[in-house]
């Protein structure tokens, strides 16, 4: 059996369940593919938006899409965004009781559920409803982690090639960020769909600006950076524990919400900082790489890696996780020879050694990448960039090269006089003509190119010293000491002159010339944009909800440029649609209205609830003006409830009983002045419809 759904059909849909416009890259594809019943292998960056993909059409399957994901947490923000948008879903795991297991099944044998989430250790609570008859679309989310190859491997997926055999008429879709060609053909022999279309979008995330840093005082240049970032919500990424919990001391000493997470805290602490990041309620999370595989929060704002990752396809992960809602995000790196070494003594003895160092050995390059940064990384991922991106730290400041050949041969030869013995720092030291006692009691002194590089800071022989390294001049002996030891190369420089180019050294605590910046704020930031967010936090906290999830940041900000102050101009803003409309429209249209009160009066425009009271009064019903005004009754209904409001001649009692009236007055002395809707709703057990509820509202706030 093969449904055609036609493009406006999907499109309307996307619109009123999700609040979106159009489809991005390649989902209109992907969910025809599946809307044809076909297995599917979906590569798409972290934020390129998989999830619809599996959403939207099991929103036009009979049974119930079961979507197998690896994470908890991640399950319970899923269902919860997907409630907000007034979708069936829910989750099953093993902490739920036995009844609330069979409650769920029972929804499925009836065909109440559209989503099921699941973690592959608990599919087999799910066996009474494994059938074709129920289950009609399988989604498999972080699909790599079936993989041994993928750095996620979890030994679960690993028997998920039973649902082929057991439900072969059932497409599948398998979803992943991360999957090299090897992983990519696991995944689909173990999936057993081997004749699966695969989709792989591009990976460039374009909002993500890239920016690369030598590790001097990092702590100094994270605070600079975060002036840039006022309140917004970022991780900082380190290697150690310890290194998390001093980060996140002294930003708190700054006045910066701040919280470390590590493994060698309790889970209890550990669920805390996630929590209360997801929440907005601290703005930073000190982590080590633990953190931020669950985390599904769209408005994280930038990314800092105090340390340099051990790989590409990690650092890539990490950065992906900022900019999800599309808006401008910044992603810093620190990186530095001592993390080099670190990096590589983790990797030393490992069972595959070989190419962990050969991996850190590319993330190295891209660190000290002098051409565009992003061409780098996607030529990583097997991808061409065809111009160079402008929004990398290479792109906006190109290195400035300079003939070097003279500190190159300086180097060199106290690497030589040093016997190929000692570390880069000690070589620095003596080229400084330093006096340490290291210096001193090796008699080092003595040595003819002791002090000959006074004139260059120790940063920027360090500098320089690492550029030497990397055109391979010289290598470490990671083994002894990490004492430098030079190549055959290196007697081209010293003894027949060859050339060596250099970039210009840069200071201490910034990566760009010196020209301070102007504190920059959003475009044209009025002030809206925050008072949106107070209202989007209050409602998240009462509804225990990630603020997030009842609208991003990108939402937020496309309320601020267009200031809709109709339901039907809300209703044109990305990420509004029909259920969050009637849900939070009010409480975000009054917000906006009274912002654009206070501020001085732009042309008026017709005032739409007025031309409703105009057909009101010539007799037409609800559902007759919605037609001719081509407006949904639920518009019309807030229109009335605007229209009593100011006083104007409406008979309530045609559209709210006194009864109902009654109800929503006792509920909102039980409820602690709720800021949305929605708590009455489920206070009056889902009887009482939004329209009435927000009449009910208006009627009992006029004779209060
Ligand atoms: P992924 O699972 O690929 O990391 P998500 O499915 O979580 O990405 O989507 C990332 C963000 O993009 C979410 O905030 C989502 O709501 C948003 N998004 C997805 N599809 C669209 C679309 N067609 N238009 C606008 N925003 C979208
Ligand atoms: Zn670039």
């Amino acid at each position: 059996m093969t449904d055609n759904y036609s493009k406006e059909t999907l499109l309307k849909t996307l619109k009123s369940q999700f609040g979106y416009d159009a489809f991005r890259g390649q989902q209109e594809v992907i969910i025809n593919n599946v809307l044809e019943r076909k297995d599917s292998l979906v590569i798409m960056p972290t934020g390129g938006g998989k999830s619809i993909c599996f959403q939207l059409p099991s929103l036009f399957l009979k049974g119930v899409t079961l979507v197998i994901s690896p994470l908890i947490a991640l399950m319970k923000d899923q269902v919860d965004g997907l409630k907000s948008n007034g979708i069936a879903a829910a989750f099953l795991n093993s902490s739920q009781s036995s009844e609330e297991h069979n409650l769920i099944l029972e929804k499925i044998s009836k065909h109440e559920l559209q989503l099921i989430y699941v973690a592959p250790e608990s599919l087999a609570f799910l066996q009474p409803v494994m059938s074709e008859e129920y289950i009609s679309l399988i989604a498999i989310d972080e699909a790599h982690c079936i993989s041994s190859w993928g750095h996620d491997f979890r030994p679960a997926y690993q028997q998920l090639g039973f649902l082929k055999s057991s439900l072969p008429h059932t497409p599948i879709i398998a979803l992943t960020a991360t999957a090299d060609k090897a992983t990519r053909l696991d995944i689909l022999k173990q999936l057993k769909i081997e004749s699966a279309k695969t989709f792989i979008s591009s990976f460039d995330r374009k909002n993500i600006q890239l920016d690369v840093r030598l590790a001097n005082n990092r702590v100094e240049q994270i605070f600079q950076f975060l002036d840039n970032h006022e309140d917004e919500s970022g991780i900082i990424y380190c290697l150690s524990r310890k290194t998390t919990e001093q980060i996140a001391t002294k930003l708190k000493a700054k006045g910066i919400s701040a919280m470390s997470y590590h493994a060698g805290l309790s889970f209890d602490e550990r669920n805390r900082a996630q929590e209360d990041f997801i929440h907005d309620k601290i703005q930073v999370v000190c982590a080590t790489i633990a953190f931020g595989m669950g985390i599904d929060k769209s408005n994280v704002r930038w990314i800092i890696h105090y340390n340099m990752p051990k790989n590409i396809e990690g650092y890539y992960q990490e950065i992906g996780r900022s900019g999800r809602d599309g808006l401008k995000a910044h992603a810093l790196m620190f990186h530095s020879y001592a993390d080099v070494i670190q990096l590589k003594k983790f990797a030393s003895g490992s069972s595959n050694e070989a190419v962990q160092l050969a991996k850190l050995d590319r993330i190295k390059q891209f660190s000290e990448a002098t051409s565009c940064r992003r061409r780098v990384l996607l030529g990583y991922f097997g991808e061409e960039l065809k111009e160079d991106c402008g929004n990398c730290d290479v792109c906006k400041h190109p290195p400035i090269f300079f003939d070097g050949t003279i500190i190159a041969q300086k180097f060199l030869s106290a690497v030589t006089r040093l016997k190929e013995s000692e570390p880069l720092g000690v070589v620095v030291d003596v080229l400084r003509g330093a006096q340490n006692a290291n210096v001193l009691n090796n008699n080092y002194q003595v040595l003819k190119c002791y002090g000959i590089g006074k004139d260059i800071s120790w940063v920027h022989w360090q500098q320089y010293a690492v550029q030497v390294l990397n055109q391979g001049y010289c290598e470490i002996a990671f083994h002894e000491n990490n004492a430098l030891r030079l190549t055959n190369m290196a007697k081209e420089v010293l003894f027949n002159g060859k050339k060596v180019l250099l970039t210009e050294a840069k200071d201490r605590t910034t990566a760009s010339p010196k020209t301070p910046k102007p504190k920059q704020k959003t475009a044209k930031s009025t002030g809206l944009f925050e008072r949106l967010k107070k209202v989007r936090y209050t409602i998240a906290l009462e509804e225990g909800i990630p603020a997030y999830l009842v609208f991003n940041d990108a939402t937020l900000k496309e309320i601020e440029r267009v200031r809709p102050e109709s339901d039907e101009e809300f209703l044109s803003i990305s990420g509004v649609g029909q259920r969050k409309l009637e849900v939070y429209g009010d409480e975000f249209l009054e917000e906006v209205r009274s912002f654009v009160r206070s501020k001085p009066k732009k042309v008026k425009k017709t005032e739409t609830h007025i031309e409703t009271y105009n057909l009101y009064q010539q007799g037409l019903s609800i559902d007759e003006i919605s037609i001719q005004r081509k407006l949904k009754p639920t518009t019309i209904y807030s229109h009335i409830a605007k229209l009593y409001s100011d006083g104007k001649k409406i008979n309530i009692n045609d559209f709210v009983s006194n009864s109902e009236i009654e109800a929503v007055k006792r509920a909102k002395s039980e409820l602690d002045k709720p800021n949305s809707l929605k708590p009455y709703f489920e206070y009056l057990n889902e009887e009482v419809d939004y329209f009435k509820i927000r009449l009910a509202l208006s009627v009992i706030d006029k004779n209060s």
